[in-house]
């Protein structure tokens, strides 16, 4: 996004991916459909640093401006689920072709496995090295992305880079990742998946809440609800907090209270395995009344009042025990990076030194799911381009 948005002449940009290939976790990315960014993009959706820096960078390139620059590029967007944005051809592999077109029609030229190693500065030039190459630059912008799937070429190399330029980095931990658990149970359950609002408690108060979809595992829960809550839980601390969840969000108590009153009035004989049969599998039910200690077999007419309310409050705040998180193999996003304190907050220059730049996920800044890290990239990236072209006294493009 930087390079198409300064490659300007005179300007001259080169790009080098220490990858064999560009965009490798764009194309993994929304499970290879991409989720450009969202309806509804505000600092609030951000974990990170100075929240002034992130309302600057986020308002200088909108979400509706995102969809309007692929849009240019002749990649339509659609909605889903009311905020989410994805490529109307539901292909990563079109909005990464579309950018390095793009970026080519533009004259940049990107140069791949050219892993930077070193950047120096000597009076007003930095040296970029790696092995066999050693460029040199009037700018340079350090864009290489967190810790997360370190097998797409983010391996964490850029913040030894920002460091080495006097940056401070701020301590990184996995966030968008799935999380672990040690109940054999509930990883018996392994492919289900189900709607759910998952909350975080600590210290008897609620840190954060999650809506989405819940995906057991042979290790533990996964799926968008489990992945935005993850980071909340991680940064509570260890001892304090529980996770729970609500099985059936879209029901709220007195629904369902009237709803099984109904059918024990209709049906007394029917038991609450056949019941919850019209919420839940089968196997979900048979480990939810296991863990519960309601034999399945239960008829409705012969259960207590009490009986039921426990049931109803178990189903709306069912604890669900966690062990661990994924770790970075399996995180979406790094949370922390380069300190967002020494970052001029309109330019993203560096505050340590001059020319250097930042923008992605190398920053202080990850989003919740639902195409907010993108979005933070594609901002980032254009003030970030932008800036350069103001630099340089270089004019936008017509
Ligand atoms: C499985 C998965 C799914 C995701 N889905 C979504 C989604 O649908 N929507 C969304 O908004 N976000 C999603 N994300 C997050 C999103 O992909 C990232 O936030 C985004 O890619 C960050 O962009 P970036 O350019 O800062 O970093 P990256 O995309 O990580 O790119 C950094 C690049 O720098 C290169 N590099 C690193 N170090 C060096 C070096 N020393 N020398 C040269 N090159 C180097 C890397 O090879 C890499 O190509 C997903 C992430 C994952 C892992």
């Amino acid at each position: 996004m930087t390079a198409i948005t300064c490659a300007v002449k005179p300007l001259r940009v080169l790009i080098l991916e220490g990858n064999s290939r560009a965009g490798a976790k764009l194309l993994l990315s929304g499970g290879g459909r991409c989720n450009v960014t969202n309806l509804k993009v505000s600092e609030k959706n951000y974990q990170g640093g100075d929240p002034r820096t992130l309302r600057n960078i986020l308002s200088a390139f909108s979400s509706e401006r995102a969809v309007q620059f692929f849009k240019s590029l002749g990649v339509t967007m659609v909605l889903e689920e009311g905020t989410k944005y994805f490529p109307e051809c539901q292909s990563a592999k079109v909005v990464l072709e579309a950018l390095l077109g793009e970026a080519r029609a533009g004259g940049v030229v990107l140069e791949t496995g050219k892993k930077v190693v070193r950047i120096s500065r000597a009076d007003d030039f930095f040296h970029v090295a790696g092995e066999g190459f050693d460029y040199i630059a009037r700018a340079v912008v350090l864009c290489s992305g967190g810790l997360s799937y370190p097998a797409t070429g983010s391996d964490g190399s850029g913040y030894g880079l920002a460091k080495a330029m006097g940056h401070a980095i701020v301590e990184t931990r996995p966030a968008l990742t799935p999380l672990h658990t040690d109940d054999p149970e509930w990883k018996k359950l392994s492919g289900i998946t189900l709607r759910v609002r998952l909350t975080v408690m600590a210290a008897g108060q609620k840190r954060a809440v999650s809506e989405g979809a819940l995906l057991f595992t042979h290790t533990g829960f996964s799926g968008p609800a489990v992945l935005d809550i993850s980071g909340p839980w991680l940064r509570c601390a260890e001892g304090e907090k529980e996770l729970h969840a609500d099985f059936l969000p879209e029901k709220n108590g007195e629904v369902l209270r009237e709803e099984w009153a109904r059918i024990a009035a209709a049906h007394p004989k029917r038991s609450w395995r056949h019941l919850l049969s019209l919420y839940f599998p089968e196997r979900l039910i048979l480990t939810m009344l296991e863990k519960i200690a309601v034999d399945p077999k239960t008829q409705i007419g012969q259960s207590s009042q009490k009986d039921r309310e426990a049931l109803l409050h178990t189903l709306k705040h069912f604890p669900l025990c966690v062990a661990g998180a994924a770790g970075y193999e399996k995180a979406e996003v790094t949370s922390g990076g380069i300190d967002l304190k020494e970052v001029d907050p309109k330019t993203l220059e560096s505050g340590k030194t001059p020319g250097l730049y930042f923008a992605g996920e190398v920053l202080d800044v990850d989003g919740r799911i639902g195409g907010f890290n993108f979005q933070w990239a594609w901002a980032s990236g254009f003030v970030v381009g932008k800036s350069l072209l103001c630099k340089f006294g270089v004019s936008d493009r017509p």
